[in-house]
């Protein structure tokens, strides 16, 4: 059996814990590699060689780290195919879908590429007499990220790009569930110039995390996940000393209103629900009919689910694939068995269906009549089951969302411009699509949810997530002048 390793101070490390977790195929249901589970000595080792190697990286000018960030940028770029097919082979995620995964990963190479811009500090001349004020951003040292199965190559590259390219060193500590693409990337930033030490992986599980999370030589841990785990994160790291942001699981609503175009709402509930087989953060998951337009739009959305084509990456006709593992996929199907003794209809029931039965398959599932209190509306699912729910108004939609303790994206569906506009200003949520079903914000904004879908005080990558690897300095410098000099006990003021 194959095994996957470590990369500790720029080398493939294999694991010696004697603990390991199987790395399925999810389309086949075969065991491919088993990953090794780092112990707390192989977690300490990989900060020893951050620790080490942030001592000459913080030192490295920033066109250096900028050659580096546009090096792998072109790598990157050289190898997506390679990364797409690593992706969908541990995921499951059709190639096409992989692919955009890493479109969305790149922009974020693309944003640290500007590093020297988006170090610039602040300087005021002249503060008092013959006295200046200048404020400098610096790394914070040895920087971790903990991040999830569903986006296994853009949500490390939301952390490291801007974590590295600030002057940190890094631990990334991925999902055991698809380990593989990170190894490709750090073999990648090796090739850019990287120096060894600068980006770490050690895979692992709670023990990994745990070790992370108590280190005393890391600054800040950065979590991607589901939101118990993220909690846990955020107060066992707060309590640690720890800068933390830790974003959790979503519940993500779509408001139709009446006057919306019916057959663009349905194709968008339909991309963004059964995309990446709803193992999306942002994929919508509830559709809110406003005002007698349930039965028009739940045709719609039915009547495009026999079109789907559900299958292996393997297959180029495929556009959705299966669910990470077996577990999970049972998981999600037990919400479509407990869903008509809740209340709600199944309009489409995706267990039906002629898949091969080893692979994690689940086809698109629609379910009608969603109410608050039924475990559909109340949990994420995170597979392909869209819920569709009817209320008569929209400030009944908007009391709906309010209410729901996740608020990582939403979307509202109208012509109206006016309705659109009171939506972004009433929601209580962190991400809003005005006729967008999916609005994860441009590299160069940042992301992140309200409420129980992030816990911290900031958002990650973009400008955000630069604040976030980096502390302010403050200088006040007076150059020594003969001529004005004298002993003065008195409290400096400005003069
Ligand atoms: P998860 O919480 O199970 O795992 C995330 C990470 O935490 C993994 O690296 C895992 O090894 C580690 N982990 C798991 N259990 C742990 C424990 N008990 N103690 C310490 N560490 C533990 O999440 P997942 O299933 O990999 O990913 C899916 C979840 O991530 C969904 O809830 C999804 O909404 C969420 N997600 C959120 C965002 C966002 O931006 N808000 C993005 C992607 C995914």
């Amino acid at each position: 059996m194959r095994t996957i390793d470590h990369w500790i101070s720029g080398s493939l490390t294999p694991s010696t814990s004697g603990r390991t977790s199987p790395v399925f195929n999810p389309a086949t249901g075969e065991q491919q590699a088993e990953v090794g589970l780092a112990n707390v000595a192989e977690v300490d080792a990989a900060v020893s060689a951050a620790r080490e190697a942030f001592t000459t990286w913080r030192r490295a000018s920033l066109s250096k780290r900028a050659e580096v960030m546009f090096a792998f940028h072109r790598l990157v770029l050289e190898n997506r195919d390679e990364i797409a097919r690593l992706v969908s082979i541990e995921h499951g995620k059709v190639p096409s879908d992989a692919a955009g995964e890493l479109a969305r990963g790149i922009e974020n190479i693309e944003f640290a590429c500007g590093i020297p811009q988006l170090m610039k500090g602040s300087f005021s001349e002249q503060v008092s007499t013959g006295v200046d004020v200048y404020s400098i951003k610096q790394p914070l040292g040895v920087v971790a990220g903990i991040t999830p199965f569903n986006f296994p190559a853009m949500v490390p590259m939301w952390m490291f790009a801007n974590a590295i390219a600030s002057g940190n060193t890094f631990i990334l500590k991925p999902s055991e569930k698809d380990p593989s693409v990170s190894l490709f990337m750090a073999e990648l930033l090796k090739r850019a110039g990287l120096p060894d030490g600068v980006f770490n992986i050690v895979q692992g599980d709670k023990v990994a995390v745990d070790r992370i999370l108590e280190h005393p030589d890391i600054a800040a841990v950065s979590f991607v996940g589901s939101t118990p785990i993220a909690k846990y994160i955020y107060a066992t790291g707060t309590a640690n000393g720890k800068r933390v942001q830790a974003l959790g699981g979503a519940k993500n609503h779509m408001v139709v209103l009446p006057d919306a175009d019916i057959d663009m709402a349905a194709d968008a509930a339909v991309s963004a629900g059964y995309g990446s087989a709803g193992e999306r953060c942002m994929a919508i998951s509830v559709v809110v009919a406003v005002g007698g337009i349930g039965d028009r739009l739940v045709e719609a959305i039915s009547s495009r689910l026999p079109k789907l084509k559900v299958g292996p990456g393997t297959d180029p006709e495929a556009e959705m694939g299966p669910l990470i593992t077996r577990e999970h996929r049972d998981k999600v199907a037990s919400y479509i068995e407990g869903a008509p003794g809740e209340g709600a209809s199944i309009v489409v029931d995706g267990r039906d269906n002629d898949l091969p039965a080893e692979g994690f398959f689940l086809a698109p599932t629609l379910l009608d009549n969603v109410k608050p209190g039924m475990k559909s509306y109340d949990d994420e699912i995170f597979g392909p089951v869209l819920t569709v729910m009817r209320v008569d108004t929209y400030d009944e939609a908007v009391d709906l969302i309010n209410r729901h303790q996740y608020g990582n994206g939403t979307a509202i569906f109208t012509r109206d411009g006016g309705a659109a506009r009171q939506f972004q200003f009433d929601i209580q949520v962190g991400m809003v699509g005005v006729n967008v079903p999916i609005p994860v914000p441009v590299a160069y904004y940042s992301f992140g949810g309200w409420k129980s879908s992030l816990f911290g005080d900031s958002n990650i990558y973009g400008p955000s997530g630069l604040e976030f690897y980096t502390r302010n300095k403050t200088v006040t410098s007076r150059w020594p002048d003969p001529s004005t000099s004298s002993v003065d006990l008195g409290f400096p003021q400005t003069r």
